[in-house]
């Protein structure tokens, strides 16, 4: 449960992650992931450019922490892409919610509200 406490941090750039909700229909079917959402962040801006080189045009990824603690890429396709999965800060989490996010590790923090 600790690991997200610990790794609330971007470790490219210091940014505060943010929790994201995943598509069900992605690979990690729903799961929630922090992820850093820094548009200066250097992991995400030499993205492209690696995507680019791989033969993969017009795809990024952010720097992504999933449930289990382990980093990975998480893949986009514009800066705002995944932006409307963030879990809203401002919007009072559903019982089902809170004990979802509890679940894969995520301590709810104090200031939620004010991140
Ligand atoms: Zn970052």
């Amino acid at each position: 449960m600790i690991y997200l406490m610990e790794n609330k941090f971007c470790p490219h750039c210091g940014s505060k992650l943010l929790p994201v909700e995943t598509p069900e229909e992605s690979t990690w079917g729903g799961e929630i992931h922090m992820v850093c959402f820094n548009d200066e962040c250097r992991y995400y801006k030499d993205s492209w450019e690696h995507m680019a080189r791989c033969g993969a045009l017009s795809t990024g990824y952010r720097l992504g922490i999933d449930p289990r603690g382990s980093r990975r890429p998480v893949l986009v396709w514009s800066s705002e892409a995944l932006k409307d999965h963030i879990v809203n800060p401002d919007k009072p989490l559903s019982e089902s919610e809170k004990v979802y996010l509890r679940k894969v590790g995520y301590i709810l923090p104090e200031d939620w509200g004010n991140l």
